[in-house]
């Protein structure tokens, strides 16, 4: 049977580098920066690269290696880079393709520290990005100009869940020759792949459900080949590359990914189902409930709703403070797609430096809630944030 005809999580565990002399059962982990060359000629040709093989850490190494093919067959992608952070991932992509003078259409709904990529920095360079609204896409193609070159769009979004039509996406990028880069982080390529619907390149912050213990940052970007080649290009002379450490515990960490990735969605789906029903609860948005806006969208490109849930806690900032204080067991924290469930308050912290009136075009309200589903049961799960939205 060829590769590409196993399923996915045989795939996610039954790729693997060549075994040593010790014939090993587990991958080792190659903690070296460089490798030794045979003789004279085998260091010109290689770095000449006439010769495919790993010379340096910075450029390569066989557990990044198998990181970035586990990665490629779990998108369908033909090629990779993995990097130290899922940020390393979605600057050096970007960062790789523009050129002065450039344009990028994004939503307007993308990680913090994406969003200040946007309007902080590639304006230095003369790189200007128009945005849309996740429920305006039909305003897409108005804002494509002939510098345009990027189209640049998270589906669910972070902190909000919203959803965006990515085969829609797609088809404007086509017919206007320009790339279109999805940030597949909440996702996950088990729930979904970006690439089977038009995407060029899918980017991913590896440091949340890929690794989804909590424990190490990576980032990954695959796609066509082409298109690696030039990030490859500058990343090798820039140095975002992941370590070899945290490219091995990511390998393990993808053997897990769909158990893992399976029950957080059904914890998700009950906590939303709850907080449907709770009076202290304004709204919640998950992507398989069917009050979700995007729900046929959501429907149509996901496998599952994901981990991730949105809503928020009647009271403006005193409510969403009460509840914060008041959560017992859930963690506090800004990661996200761990084993353990934590409650973030982004307009306070992933958010906090977004703009107010953006703030509010995107909806990251004072009282707005982000629950990233943990493994715990979920009948804790839910006690937890009942009893936080109900003290007073
Ligand atoms: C966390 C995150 C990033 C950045 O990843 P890091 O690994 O923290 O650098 C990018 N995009 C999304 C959607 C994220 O959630």
């Amino acid at each position: 049977m060829s590769q590409k005809k196993k399923n996915f999580e045989t795939l996610a565990i039954r790729t693997q580098s060549e075994t040593t002399q010790f014939s090993e059962h587990s991958v080792p982990m190659y903690l070296t920066s460089g490798f030794v060359f045979e003789d004279a000629e085998e260091m010109r040709a290689s770095f000449a690269e006439e010769k495919q093989r790993d010379l340096y850490s910075r450029y390569s190494n066989p557990n990044t290696n198998e990181f970035i093919q586990k990665v490629c067959l779990m998108e369908g992608a033909e090629d990779g880079f993995a990097f130290a952070s899922g940020m390393a991932a979605v600057y050096s992509t970007l960062a790789a393709l523009v050129n002065a003078g450039d344009h990028i259409v994004s939503s307007r709904s993308v990680f913090g520290a994406t969003h200040g990529l946007f309007t902080k920095y590639f304006p230095k360079w003369n790189i200007e990005t128009s945005y849309f609204s996740v429920d305006e896409v039909e305003v897409v193609e108005s804002l494509i100009q002939p510098n345009t070159k990027i189209i640049y769009a998270e589906t669910p979004t972070n902190p909000g869940v919203d959803v965006l039509d990515m085969e829609y996406l797609a088809a404007i990028a086509k017919k206007h020759g320009v790339l279109l880069v999805i940030d597949n982080c909440f996702a996950t390529p088990y729930l979904q792949q970006p690439i089977e619907f038009g995407a060029d390149l899918v980017v991913h912050s590896a440091t949340k459900l890929m690794d989804g213990q909590g424990r190490v940052l990576g980032g990954v970007t695959v796609g066509k080949k082409e298109l690696i080649r030039e990030i490859y290009l500058f990343s090798r002379l820039t140095g975002p590359s992941l370590s070899p450490f945290n490219a091995w515990v990511l390998s393990k960490s993808l053997e897990t990914l769909a158990v893992r990735v399976d029950r957080q969605c059904e914890n998700a789906l009950k906590l939303a189902t709850f907080l449907e029903n709770h009076p202290q609860v304004n709204w919640v948005k998950y992507p398989f409930l069917k009050s979700h806006p995007q729900y046929d969208v959501a429907k149509k490109q996901m496998k599952n709703g994901g981990t991730m849930v949105a809503f928020e806690v009647k009271g403006g900032v005193e409510g969403g403070r009460n509840f914060f204080d008041n959560i017992k067991m859930c963690s506090l924290s800004a990661n996200l797609g761990d084993t353990r469930t934590i409650v973030t308050h982004p307009a306070s912290t992933t958010h906090a430096k977004v703009e107010p009136e953006v703030k509010q075009a995107v909806n990251i309200t004072d009282g707005l809630v982000r629950c990233s589903l943990g493994l715990e049961h979920i009948d804790d799960i839910i006690a937890d944030i009942k009893q936080a939205l109900e003290s007073k």
